[in-house]
């Protein structure tokens, strides 16, 4: 799809990899909705690159459904969703205090893999009841996986649970919205710098990154949403979960 003119929708649109995305498909001729659960650093975003910020937390269903009409009023229907938005917890399965309290694997299950789909059940009705474009295409859903979805770390278990189940649902809704010429992909970062990195230490980001066998350093965000320009540009993709690891593989 040409991302010329399009509306765009990026959750956790605020930081890290989803202000990198809105700014590239900004950049692009995109006329994005800034999408954070933290209204200040929408609207920094959103001023600096001529969108609109939109208070939304993902996983409440009213509030979403609310912003999402808010985007449609300042824009026009969505026909590019971002799922950007995520938390990122490390906690022991079996910890000092003892076994992982629910609430805390919930939580993450909750704001990754249910607010992702979330959103992607509330766009994707807007998307379908817009004129489909070339080879009938109407719409785009891109969602942020992670390494960790098939390679999770001692103290990941909710986060590569949640990022799994994000994986996982990719293939069978890219086929089941087939029908309505509805894309879905996603993407599985590696290692970012990004805000969620930027408080280690930078020894500890300098070890990570020299562990990517290529480039041997973390990735930038740019070259995060470089891949999910491509991703909505690219009609041949679809139902793909792919990796942007620089050939990652951590040792448990
Ligand atoms: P970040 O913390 O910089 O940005 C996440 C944004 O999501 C924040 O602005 C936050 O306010 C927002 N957010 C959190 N909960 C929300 C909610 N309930 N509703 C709406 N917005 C919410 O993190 P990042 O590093 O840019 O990560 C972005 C995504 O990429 C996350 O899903 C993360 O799991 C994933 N990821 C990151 C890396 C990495 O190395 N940085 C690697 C793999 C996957």
């Amino acid at each position: 799809m040409k991302i010329q003119g399009q509306a765009a929708i990026v959750t956790g649109g605020g930081s890290g990899l989803g202000a990198a995305t809105a700014r590239a498909l900004a950049a692009a001729g995109a006329k994005v909705a800034v999408f954070d659960v933290n209204a200040q650093a929408a609207q920094a975003v959103a001023a600096d690159i001529g969108g609109v910020a939109v208070v939304c937390d993902v996983t409440d269903p009213a509030g979403a459904t609310t912003a999402i009409a808010t985007a449609r009023a300042a824009h026009g229907a969505a026909r590019v969703l971002v799922n950007c938005a995520g938390i990122g917890v490390a906690k022991r399965i079996l910890g000092r205090d003892g076994p992982q309290p629910l609430e805390d694997f919930a939580r993450v299950v909750q704001v990754n893999l249910i607010g992702s789909f979330n959103m992607l059940r509330l766009a994707s009705a807007d998307m379908a009841t817009l004129d489909p474009l070339e080879d009938g295409e109407r719409g785009v859903v891109v969602s942020t996986a992670s390494v960790a979805a098939f390679e999770g770390q001692v103290g990941q278990a909710a986060y590569a649970a949640s990022k799994g189940g994000i994986a996982a649902l990719t293939l069978p809704a890219a086929r089941e919205l087939a029908q309505f010429g509805i894309r879905v992909l996603a993407v599985a970062p590696g290692l970012f710098l990004t805000p969620m990195m930027h408080n280690l230490p930078e020894e500890v980001q300098a070890s990570l990154g020299a562990s990517i066998p290529f480039p041997k350093r973390l990735g930038k965000p740019e070259e995060f949403a470089d891949l999910v320009a491509h991703c909505v540009a690219n009609p041949a993709l679809n139902g793909e979960v792919i990796r942007l690891d620089g050939a990652l593989r951590l040792p448990p």
